[in-house]
């Protein structure tokens, strides 16, 4: 079975018109999963005819806003004509988020108004779960797997990258991470990784671009650890080593000298280097 890939969102924590937040539709036959729900997510899908109540999983690779900010929006518009169910699944601090949003607090006196008593809650949400690496979830043609990123988190949270498999093809989705071992793991061989990148409008070292550590100025080099973004050349090092086919670049904090991170991505690197655009749509297998 074959993956369709709509991206919905290529941007950051950044809010700009062209780059909603961070959010991919994967659709396997029947199957609709989100990874994601950042800024615009809800808005992207009725642009692109996808009817939100047909979405029955959603998985946040971890909560900043940038990738969770329309997850109330994606939700309560999505509740009409909803017949299966939705089950979402995130790092810690999902089913609280969830629990403040729908339940306890945020949106309930909506969902208290609007509800009438004979229509059942689960039919809107029905299942959420806080995960952790090694969890995997499978439909009928193909299985997500979990594992560990390493991206800024404080308080014991932690973020979460997810690999899809079918018996056509795989497709892999870094969340935010600078390099680690699960994003090692999980892009190993895939047909096509979705990576972030860390490419910033400033320049580096003698005006050049910050591909790599040398050519970042102290300060943006430090930023990348900071935050824990990747540099081009952490990304490109990443896909080169896990033998991807294809490279799919997202989280882009700046849109100038796109051709040139392209240029520098595709040098010397025998996977197909792609820049992440909102409304993109590929196949995988
Ligand atoms: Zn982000
Ligand atoms: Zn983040």
């Amino acid at each position: 079975m074959n993956i369709k890939v709509l991206m919905l969102g290529t941007g950051t924590p950044r809010l700009r018109p062209h780059r909603c937040g961070s959010s991919s539709l994967i659709q396997i036959g029947g199957d609709s999963i989100l990874i994601d729900c950042g800024y615009g997510s809800a808005r992207r899908m009725a642009e692109n005819g996808i009817n939100l109540h047909d979405v029955q999983r959603l998985l946040f690779t971890h909560h900043h806003y940038d990738h969770n900010v329309d997850y109330p929006s994606f939700v309560l518009h999505g509740r009409s004509g909803r017949e299966t169910p939705l089950n979402v699944y995130g790092p810690i601090g999902t089913e609280k988020l969830s629990s403040d949003l729908f339940v306890t607090g945020g949106f309930t006196i909506d969902l208290n108004n609007r509800l009438s008593a004979d229509i059942n809650r689960g039919t809107i949400l029905s299942g959420v779960q806080d995960i952790d690496a090694g969890f995997t979830l499978e439909g009928d043609t193909w299985k997500l797997t979990a594992e560990r990123a390493d991206h800024f988190t404080v308080g014991g949270n932690f973020t979460l990258c997810y690999r899809i498999d079918t018996d056509d093809g795989s497709i892999v989705f870094s969340g935010d991470t600078i390099p680690c071992d699960g994003i090692r793991t999980l892009a190993k061989g895939a047909d096509v990784l979705v990576h972030e990148v860390f490419w910033q409008p400033l320049q580096g070292v003698d005006g050049r671009r910050p591909f790599t550590k040398e050519d970042a100025t102290e300060e943006l080099y430090t930023a990348s650890r900071r935050t824990k973004h990747s540099l081009p050349e952490e990304v490109k090092t990443i896909a080169h080593e896990a033998g991807v086919k294809r490279l799919v670049l997202t989280h882009l904090f700046s849109d100038e000298h796109l051709d040139e991170l392209q240029g520098y991505m595709q040098q010397g690197v025998e996977c197909e280097v792609v820049l992440g655009e909102d409304h993109m749509r590929f196949e995988v297998g």
